[in-house]
């Protein structure tokens, strides 16, 4: 090539070798720092492949039917959610402590919720309470656009940086109190709460898009599944379905420092 020809042309042969050190040897030295850091972590088995196979088995045995749903669980890495020393639990449906008191959803109650949304490519659709971000990427994984809010700085600055890691750059998360819901970014043709509420709040009926779904567990010890689907302007269908044990919708941001 041009270019190298006139790089080496008149360069002693010790030129050349520290040329190709410099040249080649350091940008290999960072990448490689750069990937095996995150290799460690961010690796997906055979085992991890087969572990999540059977995950998925034991949905459709317990009555989750929509395939893309099973084809989302079937994709995603769900220990890469979780501490690496815990890997093999993320395959076990149940949930599972993430840090600052919270957990990652059971997958059976992310499968049950996601298909009560009725999903839709390219749906507008609102998380309240992004935890670990994994249900955040099923709807990701499934076409929808995701807007994910979480009350723990500790869990949204952590949640942000694996999705970007992953490459779910698409998903756009948000520190707030997820009650209020996001007015700025209104109306969703889907809102799914992740967190007990002891009520349905009302900001997050009205950024509801007519026909929209809400998806929100209500209740103290043990919560009931409502799908509220908005019919009009003024009106809305609610339905009661099975009870859960969701950890419970809190106020305001959570402060780290207090
Ligand atoms: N969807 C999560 C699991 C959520 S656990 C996952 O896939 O891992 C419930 C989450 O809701 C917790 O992270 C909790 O901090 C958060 N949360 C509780 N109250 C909230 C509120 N008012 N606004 C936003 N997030 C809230």
């Amino acid at each position: 090539m041009a270019l190298e020809g006139c790089f080496l042309r008149n360069r002693s042969r010790l030129d050349t070798i520290e040329f190709y050190v410099y040249a080649v040897g350091v940008p290999w030295f960072i990448l490689s720092l750069i990937f095996t850091s995150s290799a460690a972590t961010l690796t997906d088995s055979y085992r991890h492949k087969g572990l999540r196979k059977k995950l998925v088995a034991i949905l459709k045995e317990k009555g989750i039917e929509d395939q893309r749903i099973l084809d989302a669980i079937g994709t995603i890495p769900r220990h890469f959610f979780l501490d690496p020393a815990f890997a093999d639990w993320a395959y076990k449906d149940a949930a599972f402590p993430i840090g600052s008191d919270q957990t990652i959803s059971q997958p059976y109650t992310v499968a049950y919720q996601t298909a009560l949304l009725e999903l839709k490519a390219k749906d507008k659709v609102l998380e309240v309470g992004t935890g670990s971000g994994y249900q955040a990427a099923v709807l990701a994984e499934m076409g929808a656009k995701v807007y994910s809010v979480e009350r723990q700085p500790t869990l949204y600055k952590r949640t942000k940086k694996l999705l970007k890691e992953m490459g779910y750059e698409t998903i756009r998360l948000f520190l707030k109190d997820g009650s209020e819901g996001l007015p700025r970014f209104a109306p969703f043709d889907k809102i799914l709460v992740t967190a007990a509420a002891d009520r349905v709040p009302s900001h997050l009926k009205e950024q509801l898009a007519v026909g929209g779904i809400l998806v929100i567990p209500v209740g103290d010890k043990v919560q009931v599944m409502y799908r509220i689907q908005r019919t009009g302007e003024k009106t809305f269908d609610t339905q009661k379905l099975d009870l859960f044990k969701f950890v419970p919708l809190l106020k305001g941001v959570h402060d780290d420092d207090a």
